[in-house]
């Protein structure tokens, strides 16, 4: 068994999973050792699969719908991916730029702003499509 002393994660030899409660349970024994997992991996290499860059007027009077958006993107996500992180969000030159450690997070995100703010959403390729460049703006 394995625990990421990180961000608290535990395998439990098939799978990484948050599980408060097994993980409490498990640090009562001998039977773990601390294991960076995937996500927290990627996040120490430095690993950006994706690239999500939101521009617009829209974005300065409703920033804070644009992050509860991008949280629950990513929360979501990552229960299906422990390695689909979020490695970095900043603002600047009026835009909010966001790194991700996978790809398919980077893209989600476009299409979930796109779905609740609307706005023009345009996603471009890279590296045989690994690397992804999301670009979502509305004025
Ligand atoms: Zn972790």
């Amino acid at each position: 068994m394995k625990i990421c002393p990180s961000c608290y994660a535990v395998n439990n030899g098939q799978k990484w999973d948050f599980d408060e409660k097994a993980r409490e349970k498990l640090m009562k024994g001998n039977g773990w050792e601390k294991h960076l997992c995937p996500g927290c991996e990627r996040v120490a290499r430095g690993q950006v699969d994706g690239v999500v860059h939101l521009r617009g007027d829209f974005l300065d009077t409703h920033k804070e719908e644009a992050k509860n958006l991008i949280r629950s993107v990513a929360k979501k996500k990552l229960h299906k991916n422990i390695a689909a992180r979020i490695y970095h969000i900043e603002e600047k030159n009026g835009e909010m730029v966001i790194e991700t450690t996978d790809r398919v997070l980077a893209e989600r995100l476009g299409k979930e702003f796109e779905k609740a703010f609307s706005g023009h959403l345009d996603i471009k390729w890279q590296h045989d499509s690994d690397f992804a460049r999301v670009y979502w703006t509305r004025d």
